[in-house]
C-alpha cells in the first residue's frame, strides 16, 4: 500500500473521493501537508446503506469467524509500522517512538479484543423451560474519534463492536484523519465490503452522523460539551450510546514518597503527549511537607524537557496538535499571568508557525483559578498544597468530571484508603495511565456515559435478547 498516494474515504470496501477536500495540517510546522476527503450527507448516507447491507452476513460469521477476520486485520498492521508511525507524526505531532507506541498498541488491541467472547447465557433450567440471554449485535454504529489518540482510541470502537457482530461508520478528528484512511484502505481486502467504512469530513459531519437514523448506536470520545451533544441528538430516536469525556484527574502526592524517586514518574503522567491525554494529570496535590522539594523537582525536569518536532531525534514532547487547542492553552497561561499567579517556565521552545508551548508550572494558584477548574490538555500543571487527607479528598472531588486521579504514597493502604474516597472511574496507586482490554473504563460524574475495554465494554456493543425453550412441545 502506497503511504504518499491520495488519501480516500472507504465505503463499501471501496475508494471513494469527494468534491472538496480538507487540509491537514502538521503541528509542527503549523503548514498544511495533505488533504483528505471532506464528505457530506451523500457520502454518509452511502456508508450507512452500505454497513447496514453488511450486517447480516457479517453477523452470520458467528464470534469465530469474525475473530479470525478481526486478527487478520490486527497482524496486517505490522508490516506498515513505519509508514502508520510517520504518518501519525505528521498529523498529530507525538515523537516518532511515541507515536510508533500508539500503532504498535492498537494492533495487539485489536487482537487482545478479538479473543473475547460474550457466550449464550442460560439464566433458569427448569423442569418446565431453559431460558437463555443471547448477546446480539446492535446494528450500525456510528464512531467518532479525537485527535489526542487518533489510532488507539479508534481500535477502542473497531474491535469490540465489530467482534460483537456491528457494522461501523468511523469518524475521524478532521484535525487527524490519515491513519484512519490508510487503515480503512489496508483491511478492504480483508473485511467484507460494508463491515467497516471511514469518512472524515469538517466540523459539520459529526453533527449529520448523530442525527442520521440509520445509526442504532453512537460509540464517542471527545470533549464532555461535545459529548452533551451527541446525547441530545441521540434522545431523537434513542440511539444508544457510549461517551468517553474530558476529566480534570487529581493526584494525590503523600509526604512520605521519595520525591528523586516519584517526580520523574508524576512528571511523565502530566505531560505525556504534550498533556493532551484525557487520564493525564491535570491536578497536582502535593503536601505541604515535601511541596517545596516536588515543585522544584518539577521545575528542573521542565527545564531539561526537549519539546520539539516529533520527527526529530531526541524530542520528548511535541507540539500542541492544533491551532485552536494552542490558543485555548496559551490563553489559559496568558489568563494566570495577569492574575498575578507564579508561573514557572520549562525549556525554550523552537521558534516559527509550529503550536509550540514551553512546559508551564502554576506555584500553587487558588482553587478557583482557571488553570485549575478547567482541563487545560495541554503543557500547563498546577501545582497545588495541601496539609490533611479530608482536605485534599474534598478537593480533589469537588469537581464535574470524573475520570481517574492517582494517590502516591510508601503507605499501600494508606492509598487505598484514599483511593476508595476519590469519585473518579478508575484511581492508580504510585502509577498513571494504567489501563488493558481486559479493564473496563469508565467516567464519573460528566466525563462519561457506559464503560469502554474489559467484557462490560463489549456488553456495550450489544442488547441481551431472552429466549424462553419450553421443555415439552407445546
Ligand atoms: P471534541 O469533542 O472537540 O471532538 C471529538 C470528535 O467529535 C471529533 O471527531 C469532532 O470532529 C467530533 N465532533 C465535534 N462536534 C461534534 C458534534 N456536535 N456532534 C458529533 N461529533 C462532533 O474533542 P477533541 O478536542 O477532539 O478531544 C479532546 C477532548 O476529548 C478532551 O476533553 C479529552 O479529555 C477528551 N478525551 C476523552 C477520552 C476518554 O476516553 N474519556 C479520551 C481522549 C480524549
Amino acid at each position: 500500500m502506497d503511504f504518499a498516494n491520495e488519501y480516500t474515504l472507504t465505503i463499501d470496501g471501496a475508494a471513494v473521493d469527494t468534491a472538496t477536500r480538507i487540509d491537514v495540517v502538521n503541528p509542527a510546522t503549523g503548514k498544511a501537508f495533505a488533504t483528505a476527503p471532506c464528505a457530506g450527507q451523500a457520502e454518509l448516507d452511502r456508508a450507512v446503506d452500505a454497513a447496514k447491507r453488511a450486517l447480516p452476513g457479517w453477523k452470520a460469521l458467528g464470534w469465530e469467524g469474525r475473530r479470525e477476520l478481526l486478527i487478520k486485520a490486527a497482524k496486517a498492521i505490522e508490516p506498515h509500522l513505519d509508514q502508520f508511525t510517520a504518518l501519525f507524526v505528521a498529523e498529530q505531532g507525538r515523537p516518532s517512538a511515541l507515536a510508533k507506541g500508539e500503532v504498535q498498541m492498537g494492533a495487539w488491541w485489536l487482537k487482545s479484543v478479538a479473543r473475547q467472547e460474550l457466550p449464550n447465557e442460560i439464566v433458569e433450567d427448569s423442569e418446565t423451560r431453559q431460558v437463555v440471554v443471547k448477546h446480539e449485535p446492535i446494528g450500525v454504529v456510528a464512531a467518532i474519534v479525537p485527535w489526542n489518540f487518533p489510532f488507539l482510541l479508534a481500535m477502542w470502537k473497531i474491535a469490540p463492536a465489530l467482534l460483537a457482530g456491528n457494522t461501523m461508520v468511523l469518524k475521524p478528528s478532521p484535525y487527524t484523519p490519515l491513519c484512519s484512511l490508510k487503515l480503512a484502505e489496508l483491511w478492504r481486502d480483508i473485511l467484507p465490503a460494508g463491515v467497516y467504512n471511514v469518512i472524515s469530513g469538517d466540523d459539520a459531519l459529526g453533527p449529520l452522523m448523530t442525527a442520521h437514523p440509520g445509526f442504532a448506536k453512537i460509540s464517542f470520545t471527545g470533549s464532555t460539551a461535545t459529548g452533551k451533544r451527541v446525547m441530545e441528538a441521540a434522545s431523537r430516536d434513542l440511539k444508544r450510546i457510549t461517551l468517553e469525556l474530558g476529566g480534570n484527574d487529581a493526584a494525590i502526592v503523600l509526604p512520605d514518597v521519595d520525591v528523586a524517586e516519584v517526580a520523574p514518574k508524576l512528571f511523565f503522567g502530566s505531560f505525556y503527549n504534550t498533556a493532551q491525554v484525557c487520564i493525564a494529570t491535570k491536578r497536582m496535590y502535593i503536601h505541604d511537607d515535601i511541596y517545596d522539594a516536588m515543585r522544584d523537582a518539577f521545575h528542573q525536569l521542565a527545564r531539561e524537557a526537549v519539546v520539539g518536532d516529533g520527527s526529530q531525534q531526541g524530542v520528548q514532547y511535541g507540539p500542541v496538535q492544533n491551532r485552536a487547542q494552542y490558543d485555548r492553552v496559551r490563553g489559559l497561561i496568558d489568563g494566570a499571568r495577569e492574575e498575578g499567579l507564579t508561573l514557572l517556565e520549562g525549556a525554550a521552545v523552537p521558534e516559527g508557525d509550529g503550536y509550540f508551548i514551553p512546559i508551564t508550572l502554576v506555584d500553587n494558584p487558588p482553587e478557583d483559578a482557571a488553570v485549575v477548574t478547567e482541563e487545560a490538555f495541554g503543557p500547563v500543571l498546577p501545582l497545588l498544597r495541601f496539609s490533611t487527607i479530608d482536605e485534599v479528598v474534598a478537593r480533589a472531588n469537588d469537581c464535574d468530571y470524573g475520570l481517574a486521579g492517582a494517590v502516591w504514597s510508601k503507605d499501600i493502604d494508606q492509598a487505598v484508603a484514599v483511593a476508595d474516597r476519590i469519585e473518579t472511574g478508575t484511581v492508580w496507586i504510585n502509577d498513571n495511565f494504567q489501563n488493558g482490554p481486559h479493564i473496563p473504563f469508565a467516567g464519573a460524574k460528566q466525563s462519561g456515559f457506559g464503560v469502554e475495554n474489559g467484557l462490560d465494554g463489549l456488553r456495550e456493543f450489544t442488547f441481551p435478547k431472552v429466549i424462553f425453550i419450553p421443555k415439552t412441545p407445546g
